[in-house]
């Protein structure tokens, strides 16, 4: 048996630690654990067992074994799977971070271990209790100490899978150390010693009892816990117990009734926030959107509302598809055979297909060939909440064998999840970034929808990209992995170049469907000929109307969110930014009779940290009142068009109208049911949604980033500008789209306006390896900075990359 194991901790130091286990622990590779690290109790995993003791230096024991080996009874197999922790150990080497909190990313089951903190009287505060029973109680506070300190406290068991607290453990006290407690104690005041006596008589039965529960009962504070813990008449345990309890949720659902009585705006409000959303929404949707909870209970004493309990787990939701059953086409036919030939091996693949081309159905009917053969399949999705319609498809598809993991979920609802998969219940998991860590077992098919979408790379440590991990996953599970796009990223398509993945083009719509038509419009020339700086063009309002006229529906990117995205000050050219940050800050202006949307009024907003103030009316800086307003974000957008076209449905999507996820649902489906027949919206307007009666685009200010200091610029515009141009004509009737910029000569937006993936990518110099590399050293030493900066010309020298191509700068700190 080993003795001792090497265990990841989630901090920052890139090594692992070696703990030392105690009789009767039996933590295997993969297992979750409780160690002591300085002085804290940290969740790390196992990642080896050895027999050996480290010779330097001297081991702590692990605390607690969270996941026991089973035996033979479990099928489960351990916590992490290998695959998993070879992928941990891959993504830790090669994104250069510690493994402790590559694993801690993994695993989301830190809910689970719920640090409860309970207190248990010990021996000794059963001795103090006994005498103070028969004696007065504050003498016997005062003496009581000496003879019960002789027995050592015994580590009892628990019903709960417990830690205990060093104070406890650490044995009889030394001579000196208890007369040192009894001198204390003779001065501790009457009032606290009461409550120490209520405290152990409170505990007396044995039975540990939760912090809150004893507070509340003997009104004692944590310093007076702390004391008795101290002088160990009690101790303190932390539950690290499992949840296993199936969560419900409350929905509020709507009584229909003809006749209402009369009601006061706050019920009225609930009431038609509820008919609105189909008549039901959870309780916590309500009161996310600042909806009383008293009120909604007079609702249900009224009998217009009653609250119903459902169990929250499976509940997938999604908009219901309208779409007549199809059967696929033959590129549809031909991906799918590509595909599920492959199943049970190692293969990855690039999807490219054109907007509308079907790729959803593929992924569909792939995962279904995959459930066939017994194999799982997971599908990384952007934002879940950004396509219902996908959720809705997968729900009919699949059902309960759906698993759901995004960053909406509660860490309760997450680990709940995660339990599902890895007990094999839910084979199909959908997802965004880390559902890619999902422990599904018999792992045959990773879909990466959408896999040029930043979403997928997370900012923080680990900064992996979840579609590169996602091949990573594959690849260790032997599974088959596709990413797929209409604008595959640079890096998937020369992947694709090279054969490390296998290409299948869809080039054709569905039903024969054509790609819209897209226009350009010179903005530079639009200002010289209207002597006006607008923000819509005379093409795109001709386009909007007559698309309104038609009956048909139009849909305008403006990409910023807000009002005017900065705020100067004329007379002395302050910005107004950020406290924070620095940056400037957008002003907010939402339309007046914004019913839809809990009302706001104006603000000054950063986008980067939330810090929000009100707008003033004067300069904070020179006192002048002539601030102006600069650049168009979606809220003006809207007021423009309004004005434009009174007579239009207008309908606004960007981050400040779609907070929750049944925002966006009800958006779309007004949106379905053509109840909106003009959208203005950020970059959110062109992921994925597929609505059938849009035939005009309409993209404004998308082409800004050009000007961006960013290697990804050309990239994101032509992505965003197919993208949003691939949701016209998407029904029967054929779309167009009016592209409004300033560069109508940069290969991007041509590519673009050609609906030509390829001549874009031959154009950018970065698939060439033409790169611009920017590093910056930092050194406290001179000499060392000087030396490496040396060796690095040498380097480049011998590389024979010319001198003119290198740019070095030394900033000093200190010169000499
Ligand atoms: P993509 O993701 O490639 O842009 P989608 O997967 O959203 O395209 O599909 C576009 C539309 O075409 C959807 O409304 C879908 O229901 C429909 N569709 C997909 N395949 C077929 C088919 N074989 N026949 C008819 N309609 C189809
Ligand atoms: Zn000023
Ligand atoms: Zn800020």
């Amino acid at each position: 048996m080993s003795a001792y194991c090497e265990v990841a901790l989630p901090v920052p130091l890139d090594r692992t630690f070696t703990y030392a286990i105690r009789d009767g622990q039996n933590p295997r590779r993969g297992a979750r654990v409780i160690a002591p690290f300085r002085n804290e109790k940290l969740i790390g995993i196992v990642m080896r067992l050895s027999a050996k003791a480290p010779t330097d230096f001297e081991v702590k024991y692990l605390e607690a074994v969270l996941d026991q080996d089973q035996g033979q009874d479990s099928h489960e197999g351990p916590l992490l799977s290998e695959g998993l922790l070879t992928l941990a150990e891959w993504m830790a080497q090669y994104y250069l971070a510690p493994l402790g909190e590559v694993l801690r990313g993994m695993l989301p089951l830190m809910a689970e271990v719920r640090r409860t903190v309970y207190y248990r009287i010990t021996d000794l505060g059963r001795d103090v209790l006994a005498r103070t029973v028969e004696n007065e109680p504050q003498e016997e506070f005062a003496s009581g100490v000496e003879q019960a300190a002789e027995k050592p406290s015994p580590l009892t068991g628990s019903i709960f899978s417990l830690y205990i607290d060093k104070s406890e453990s650490a044995g009889p006290l030394a001579p000196e150390r208890r007369s040192h407690l009894i001198e204390r104690e003779g001065k501790v005041p009457q009032e606290q010693r009461e409550l120490q006596h209520r405290v152990l008589s409170r505990l007396a039965s044995g039975e540990p009892i939760k912090v809150s529960t004893l507070r509340t009962a003997t009104g004692a504070t944590l310093p007076v816990l702390a004391a008795m813990i101290r002088k160990k008449w009690i101790a303190r345990e932390t539950a690290a117990a499992e949840r296993d309890a199936r969560r419900t949720e409350r929905f509020a659902v709507l009584i229909p009734e003809t006749r209402l009585p009369a009601l006061t705006q706050n019920q009225q409000a609930i009431l038609a926030e509820l008919a609105a959303c189909g008549g039901e929404l959870p309780v916590a949707e309500l009161r996310r959107k600042d909806l009383s909870s008293s009120t909604l209970r007079t609702l249900v004493r009224h009998g217009l509302v009653r609250i119903d309990e459902r169990p929250t787990a499976f509940r997938l939701g999604g908009i219901e598809s309208t779409a007549e059953p199809f059967r696929l086409n033959e590129p549809q036919t031909e991906a799918l055979a590509s595909l599920a030939s492959s199943l049970g091996t190692f293969k990855p693949f690039l999807l490219h297909g054109i907007t509308g081309s079907g790729k959803t159905a593929v992924y569909l009917a792939a995962m279904q060939r995959a459930l066939d053969r017994g194999l799982a399949s997971i599908l990384l999705v952007p934002e879940i909440g950004l396509t219902p319609q996908t959720a809705g498809l997968l729900d009919a598809a699949f059902g309960t064998k759906v698993a759901l993991l995004h960053s909406a979920l509660t860490p309760e609802e997450r680990s709940e999840q995660w339990r599902r998969i890895r007990r094999g219940e839910a084979p199909i998991v959908v997802g965004t970034r880390s559902a890619i860590f999902a422990p599904v077992p018999n792992l045959g098919l990773v879909l990466v929808d959408e896999e040029h979408d930043q979403s997928y790379k997370q900012e923080e440590t680990p900064r992996y990209n979840a579609r590169d991990v996602a091949v990573m996953r594959a690849k260790f599970a032997g599974a088959v992995v596709v990413l797929g796009s209409a604008t595959p990223s640079l890096e998937s398509w020369h992947n694709s170049v090279q054969k490390k993945y296998t290409r299948i083009d869809m080039r054709e719509r569905v039903m024969n469907r054509t790609l819209p038509e897209i226009e350009l419009i010179d903005m530079r020339r639009e200002f010289q000929e209207t002597a006006k700086e607008q923000l819509f063009s005379r093409a795109l309002i001709t386009e909007t109307q007559a698309a309104l006229d038609r009956g048909e529906q139009a849909l305008i990117l403006l990409n910023r969110r807000g009002y005017s995205f900065a705020i100067l000050c004329r007379a002395c050219g302050a910005k107004l930014e950020c406290q924070n940050c620095a940056i400037a800050l957008t002003h907010h202006k939402p339309p007046a009779e914004q019913a839809d949307i809990a009302r706001e009024g104006q603000r000054l907003e950063c986008h980067y940290c939330g810090f929000r103030r009100t707008v003033p009316a004067r300069c904070p800086q020179c006192d002048s009142e002539h601030m102006y307003y600069l650049g168009a974000g979606s809220e003006q957008g809207e007021e423009r068009l309004a004005e434009i076209f009174p007579s239009a449905r207008i309908g606004r999507m960007d981050r400040d109208t779609v907070r929750g996820r049944y925002d966006l649902e009800r958006l779309l489906a007004r949106l379905h049911s053509g109840e909106i027949n003009l959208l203005v919206g950020t970059q959110m307007i062109a992921k994925g949604h597929d609505i059938h009666g849009i035939t005009l685009v309409g993209v404004v200010g998308c082409d800004h980033a050009l000007s961006m200091p960013d290697f990804r610029a050309a990239e994101r515009v032509f992505q965003l500008m197919t993208q949003v141009s691939g949701r016209a004509g998407r029904g029967e009737l054929p779309g167009r789209v009016v592209v409004q910029t300033y560069y109508p000569d940069h290969y991007a937006i041509l590519a673009a306006s050609k609906h030509d993936y390829t001549s874009f990518v031959e154009r950018e110099a970065r698939i060439k390896g033409i790169y611009r590399f920017h590093l910056i050293l930092k050194a406290t030493s001179r000499k060392a900075l000087n030396d490496a900066l040396r060796g690095m010309l040498a380097h480049a020298d011998e590389a024979g990359v010319p001198r003119r191509n290198l740019i070095v700068d030394v900033d000093a700190q200190r010169l000499m």
